[in-house]
């Protein structure tokens, strides 16, 4: 019997999901596996997951940690027998800083919405309006007329007024897909919101029940799962972890080297031609797991609704981490991080770059060391790309500046790191959802399936999910 082939387009954690799955998940190969070859531009697989050795331990350079309470990520670490690397994380609470001091944010924010009124009583970072606003909706709640899909900013400006939705609300959805809540679809990205509006009412009353906000499943056992997780070794060892045992069960995994072109093969025995610029694989099926702008070039060609991919914008992103002397620096005494919400001023004159602070070794048990703290600054939203034009000297400068507005003075870094994500955050836009809907049944017409955090959520849970849903499409191509 001929074994199918399937070419898979990117070895980011939804394409190497998508093997894992074809490849008989924690079953292994048995006599329908396909021949499975993954092609990676990047010279290592993992995307959006990398760790590389900083101050002297393996650090995260993007994602560094995962929600535990879905199930995917949680699953395939045990699948692949990393049991004993998942660490929960070891803090919670974050700081917002706003009107020049660090304030510790109230309890019961749910992405950002107040869901517990009592809890802002002694809050003083909002104004005498924004709490009226927080009152009038528990008991006045201001009624909206939305349709199918509205943006994130529309419902919650209309419910709760501006200053809390851009003081609370924007840093922390935002800050996700590095998007702004006046463009963000409610629909994709924040489904029990767009309920609550729809139901009519108080926003704070709807979003009460600790239910899911973002969409996808939920773990079962809820309570006793942690929130988040990471790796001992940082999440970027699970890619290379799962590219290690897809080999193991013959995947041809190839690195360094990008897809070119699909061809549709006019009459050939295989629909689908694979091009690099050196070599050419014939595939029954693709999984296009390559970003959805990559996706709509290389099929674009075959289908408006697939063309129409290419349209999806991209956020880039900065981190910039330091290892600080922990006599050194004086940090919130517990807690996450620092939110900071867009167009705050500093004294350097214009807004500060960065949106977020994150207390990298307060959160993961495995990098914390004898006398230093680590500290990542992120930088960059949809509509800020300052940091484009700054060398890495200089931003590592700015941030570094700014940190001090936040922290006060502190001494030189032993070490600093700057990693740059170009374009790589899709921004789920208002009527996003057709969109994917639409392109995903012209490419199952061709044999192709999409995976990716274009299609079905930003997140290592969502995209694991997503490659092994593209994985059972295929499955069902090929019958
Ligand atoms: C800066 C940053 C921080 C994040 N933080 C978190 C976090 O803390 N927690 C969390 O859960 N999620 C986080 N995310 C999101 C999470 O990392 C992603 O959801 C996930 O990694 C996406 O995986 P992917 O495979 O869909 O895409 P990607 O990781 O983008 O992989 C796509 C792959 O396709 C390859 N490719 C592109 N063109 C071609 C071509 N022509 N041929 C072959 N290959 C190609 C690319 O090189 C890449 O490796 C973060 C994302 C970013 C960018």
């Amino acid at each position: 019997m001929v074994r199918a082939s399937v070419v898979i387009v990117g070895a980011g954690i939804s394409g190497l999901s998508a093997a894992w799955e074809l490849s008989g998940a924690i079953a292994g190969p048995n006599e329908n596996t396909p021949r499975i070859e993954v092609i990676e531009s990047a010279s290592r697989v993992g995307g959006a997951l990398a760790t590389t050795s900083f101050a002297g331990r393996s650090v995260d350079l993007g994602a560094d940690g995962f929600l535990a309470r879905r199930p995917e990520a949680v699953n395939l670490v045990r699948e692949l027998g990393l049991d004993d690397q998942l660490e929960a994380i070891d803090a919670s609470g974050a700081w917002i800083y706003l009107h020049g001091a660090l304030r510790e944010l109230p309890t019961g924010l749910v992405l950002g919405v107040p869901t517990n009124v009592a809890a802002f009583r002694h809050f003083k970072g909002i104004s005498r309006g924004a709490r009226w606003r927080l009152r009038r909706d528990q008991w006045f709640a201001k009624r909206l007329v939305v349709g199918e899909d509205a943006s994130i900013g529309e419902i919650v400006r209309a419910k709760l007024g501006d200053e809390l939705s851009y003081q609370f609300i924007e840093p922390m959805i935002g800050g996700i897909q590095a998007g702004r809540i006046d463009e963000l679809s409610a629909r994709s990205v924040f489904p029990a919101l767009l309920d609550a509006a729809h139901r009519g009412g108080s926003l704070a009353k709807a979003l009460r029940p600790s239910g899911p906000v973002s969409p996808g499943p939920v773990s079962q056992h809820v309570a006793s799962v942690p929130m988040f997780s990471s790796l001992c070794d940082g999440v970027g060892s699970l890619p290379v972890e799962l590219e290690r045992q897809l080999k193991e069960r013959g995947v041809v995994v190839r690195t360094g080297v990008g897809v070119s072109a699909l061809r549709r093969t006019p009459s050939g025995t295989y629909p689908w031609e694979v091009d690099t610029p050196t070599t050419t694989t014939p595939a029954d099926a693709v999984i296009m797991a390559a970003p959805a702008n990559v996706a709509g070039r290389l099929l674009g060609a075959q289908d408006p609704a697939l063309a129409a991919l290419a349209d999806v914008d991209f956020a880039s992103a900065s981190m910039v981490t330091f290892c600080l002397s922990s006599t050194e620096v004086t940090l919130p005494l517990h807690g996450t991080g620092v939110l900071v919400p867009l167009r705050t001023s500093w004294p350097g004159g214009d807004t500060m770059m960065v949106t977020a602070l994150t207390l990298l070794d307060r959160k993961w048990p495995h990098l914390r060391r004898e006398g230093d703290v680590l500290l990542r600054a992120h930088v960059g939203r949809i509509d800020d790309q300052r940091s484009d034009s700054l060398n890495d000297e200089e931003l590592t400068e700015r941030v570094s500046n700014e940190l001090r507005v936040l922290l006060g003075e502190f001494g030189p870094a032993r070490a600093s790191l700057v990693q740059r994500w170009p374009s790589a955050l899709p921004q789920y836009h208002v009527g996003h959802q057709p969109l994917v809907e639409q392109a995903r049944r012209a490419a199952s017409e061709l044999r192709v399936a999409l995976a990716g955090m274009a299609y079905d959520g930003v997140g290592i849970p969502a995209s694991i999910g997503s490659g092994r849903r593209a994985a059972k499409e295929v499955f069902a191509m090929l019958v």
